[in-house]
């Protein structure tokens, strides 16, 4: 059966106006489940007036009582943990068990926000002259926007929304198209923790909503979380348009495995950051870059695990590995292992062609490894996205750090080894925004912020953490003096604090 999804407006499922609609599969079937609305502009004006009207009394409702309401909503989550893990596996195609883990790594991110009374403390200098004093606090913005990609269809939005409104702005969200059932339930839990209607928005959209979104002169700023042409376009464009935004791109990890390094580790590190959900992550590692002599052994390793993965339907709890998304997307992963075939990549382990039995509709695509790819192919330059793992041999750490600091993307990285001074240099010395030392996806925790940096970050600030809160506010700085300071007359030079 299909559904007709709605937008949320106004605390209120909305009925789309627009006529469009995208369809969402369930990626293990190949089956249309839903029907998302797309917005139009006018849809988009009107979920920004009521967000507009509502912002106000939130922006004045004092820091402890909103992050009540954030402690209420972490509940909710907490007991509806697998409600919303079984929403995303359903049109996401991840097993329950990561999309679990996305809901624990989304809400501790709601945690970090019941603590926004301490977050949101300003600074205070008694006497900064003489009987003058002179503070700085931190304000919200006004109407914020989020735009998510689908990979995260709950965790991307939470690394935004619950800093957001903790803050005092109304949050309005543009998920993505693919899987838009987790933002309303997010919704609907949202209303039931007391958050005042208008507070939170949901704008089902393409690229119509995005632009309305981008252009709109009543909202202060947008976070978005997608692919890095998509992102830079946004970043350019909402700048131009005078707002505030952080814009996180793609990325190519590489985990750089040293010839001391314990390879039942790396092995394992490698197994779960380079399959799991499928390679749609975007701290997925695709490039494990083996130095010296620890390829062979390394290559080894990976191949018998490979070709043992449990690749099967997200909600069957023997499955390791799902579907990729849309058969558009297991497509496009595929083509891209036929051109590391032809560019002359060896091929270890092939997984393309596989067939599930009950679900020869499904996406599916079993993993891929390649030994002996060289930086200039385009499985190595492009990001794939997908369960593809790529083995690049080097002889010396130089050429590896080389290799993490030459690529355009800088998101994540990761050594293994067992010598503290080469973890130590790497750490230093690469060009990445999230390093992990013997850790292969050196995620930030909640109260940490989340960032890359060359063309995997547009924008100066990192998600959540204590640049999440800056990102969400502004600074004000107030000078005051009472009668007792006051001093007669008009001065004409520039004050200095006496
Ligand atoms: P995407 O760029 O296709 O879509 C992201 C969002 O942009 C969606 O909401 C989509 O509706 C919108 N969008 C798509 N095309 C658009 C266009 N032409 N104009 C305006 N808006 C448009 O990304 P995706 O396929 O949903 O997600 C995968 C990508 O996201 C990967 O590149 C991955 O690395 C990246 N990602 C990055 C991070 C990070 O933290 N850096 C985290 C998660 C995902």
């Amino acid at each position: 059966m299909t559904t007709t999804l709605s937008h949320w407006i106004a605390g209120k499922p909305t009925a789309g106006q627009s006529g469009r609609f995208g369809d969402v599969f369930n990626p293990a079937t190949g089956e249309v489940t839903a029907r998302v609305p797309l917005a139009t502009q006018q849809e988009l004006d009107a979920a920004v007036a009521a967000a507009t009207a509502a912002w106000p009394a939130w922006a004045a409702t004092p820091p402890l009582r909103r992050a009540r309401v954030m402690f209420k909503f972490k509940e909710i989550l907490e007991r509806n943990k697998e409600v919303l893990a079984r929403a995303i596996t359903l049109e996401h195609g991840k097993v329950l068990s990561d999309a679990e883990g996305e809901v624990i790594r989304g809400t501790e991110v709601v945690e970090f926000a019941c603590g926004i009374p301490q977050l949101l403390k300003g600074e205070f200098t008694e006497n900064v002259g003489t009987e003058i004093d002179s503070w700085s606090l931190r304000q919200p913005l006004g109407v914020v926007a989020g735009i998510t990609p689908f990979n995260f269809p709950a965790m991307v939005p939470m690394w935004m929304y619950p800093v957001a409104l903790a803050c005092g702005n109304c949050f309005i969200l543009k998920p993505s198209e693919r899987d838009p059932s987790a933002a309303m339930l997010m919704a609907e839990w949202l209303k039931e923790a007391g958050l005042p209607d208008g507070v939170f928005t949901v704008v089902h959209g393409d690229k119509v909503a995005v632009d309305a979104i981008l252009e709109h002169p009543g909202i202060a700023a947008v976070s978005f979380v997608g692919s890095t042409p998509i992102a830079e376009y946004v970043y350019r464009t909402a700048a131009n348009h005078g707002k505030r935004v952080q814009a996180l791109g793609g990325a190519k990890n590489h985990l750089v495995v040293m010839p001391d390094a314990d390879l039942e580790l790396a092995t394992d590190g490698l197994m779960g950051a380079a399959y799991g959900s499928a390679g749609e992550r975007c701290m997925a590692v695709s490039v494990a870059v083996a130095v010296g002599n620890s390829a062979d052994a390394l290559v080894d390793r990976l191949a018998t695990r490979l070709r043992t993965l449990k690749v099967g339907p997200g909600v069957d709890k023997e499955s390791e590995m799902g579907p990729l998304v849309t058969r558009q997307h297991m497509d496009k992963v595929s083509g891209y292992v036929d051109d590391g075939v032809k560019a002359g990549a060896k091929l270890v382990v092939d997984g393309r062609g596989l067939k599930l039995q009950g679900y020869e509709n499904g996406f599916f695509l079993g993993g891929c490894l390649f030994d002996q790819v060289t930086p200039d192919m385009r499985i190595y330059k492009e990001e794939i996205f997908g369960p593809v793992l790529s083995v690049v041999r080097v002889p010396t750490y130089a050429d590896a750090l080389k290799l993490v600091n030459d690529h355009e993307y800088g998101n994540g990285t990761a050594i293994f080894t067992r010598d503290g001074d080469a973890a130590r240099a790497f750490t230093a010395q690469c060009k990445i925004g999230m390093v992990g030392v013997n850790v292969p996806i050196p995620v930030p925790m909640a109260f940490h912020s989340f960032g890359g940096w060359k063309r995997s970050l547009f924008g100066d600030m990192y998600v959540h953490g204590p640049e999440g809160v800056r990102f969400y506010t502004r600074l004000k700085t107030v000078t005051a003096r009472w009668p007792t300071g006051i001093r007669s007359g008009a001065e004409f030079v520039m004050p200095t604090m006496r």
